[in-house]
């Protein structure tokens, strides 16, 4: 336990915050990095979700941590890599025994169709014939969803409840819409860049923060060579879509966390050691290059980080299925006479 974490073994002190990495790698879903997603556990029992890329769901349910006990899902813009689990997110977890509406904050847009309510909802419509034929067989209420869409262009708190504080403020990222977001919560902070280049927004609000998360993509060098693009288009994708390593490290220079985070860019033996260099070029403090299931327990005293060892054949934790079982369902869809006359059993 002192070298890795191992879920539901250790319950969170009362003044304690634990971040767990669910997805860190770029657009390209992997099986060794999915896409961007964090989950941050506080003392106070709450749980929340910053982002809920491609893949990123099945670091989650490795944890085996109830789907019930989500408090809030947040999403810091609406590129697949951040939202693309939403079918995991309303539907897996509906299934894995949630009873209770499923909550998303994100934010507006420069336009009605670029926002939250928007994309959740049509996410929604186009599963209608999921939706209709897992009414009657599970809890009416885990189809619903209630969304908070919060102004981009705003700074300040869109969260407030049980001594939490969650604010959101600009980023610069390819269009008007992205957001950042930070979370204070018994004296400890956590900020969280979502895709940004560096701004002066993100210095502002992530100052002295406890544990700092902020993106970079692989090297434009990298990208060339390995991932094949033109010089022109590694650029473009690596410095103007996104923040490079060395501007990551000049951003962390100027923030000074207790704990500075990249992500977003492949992590192998052969690439971290380069993204380093072009960190430490400008920033010498504390440093991690995030990986799928990193683990950081934050408190006044220290910030300890860990990987995660997790089972893969996980069936979802029962904690709250007796709720599941007694909640209400609407009637069942009936099916064509003439395609349920063909049943060898018949069941209806
Ligand atoms: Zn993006
Ligand atoms: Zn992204």
């Amino acid at each position: 336990m002192r070298d890795y974490y191992f879920p539901n073994t250790e319950p969170l002190a009362a003044d304690e915050m634990r971040v767990i990495a669910l997805g860190t790698g770029r657009p390209f879903v992997r099986r060794a990095q999915a896409n961007c997603s964090w989950l941050i556990e506080l003392g106070n029992g709450d749980k929340f979700v910053f982002d809920f890329g491609c893949g990123s769901q099945t670091n989650f349910t490795a944890l085996e941590i109830p789907h019930q006990d989500i408090t809030a899902y947040f999403a810091t813009h609406l590129h697949a890599d951040h939202v693309g689990d939403f079918g995991q997110v309303w539907v897996g977890s509906w299934a894995g025994g949630r009873t209770k509406p499923l909550v998303v904050y994100g934010p507006s847009g420069p336009e009605k169709r670029f926002g939250t309510e928007h994309f959740v909802r049509h996410q929604m419509e186009s599963f209608a014939w999921d939706t209709h034929t897992r009414l009657g067989l599970l809890p009416d209420a885990g189809a619903e969803v209630e969304v908070h869409e919060f102004d981009f262009t705003k700074t300040g708190p869109v969260y407030e409840r049980n001594g939490v504080v969650i604010k959101s403020f600009p980023a610069v990222h390819i269009y008007d819409g992205p957001v950042s977001l930070r979370l204070e919560w018994n004296g400890l902070s956590f900020v969280f860049s979502g895709d940004t280049t560096p701004s002066r927004f993100f210095i502002d609000n992530a100052k002295n923060a406890d544990l700092v998360i902020h993106e970079c993509f692989n090297t434009v060098s990298q990208l060339m060579q390995r991932s094949g693009y033109d010089e022109r288009t590694a650029r473009g994708i690596g410095t103007m879509a996104h923040s490079s390593p060395e501007e990551m490290g000049q951003v962390l220079q100027q923030v000074q966390p207790r704990l500075g985070v990249a992500y977003h860019f492949f992590n192998d033996f052969d690439t971290g050691l380069e993204v380093e260099r072009e960190i430490r070029k400008h920033y010498s403090g504390p440093l991690a290059l995030a990986q799928d299931l990193m683990v950081f327990n934050v408190t006044p005293a220290a910030i300890h980080t860990r990987l995660a060892v997790t089972p893969t054949h996980v069936w979802p934790n029962k904690e709250h299925h007796d709720k599941f079982r007694v909640a209400s369902r609407k009637p069942r869809p009936v099916m064509s006479r003439w395609l349920a006359d063909t049943q060898l059993f018949p069941k209806f």
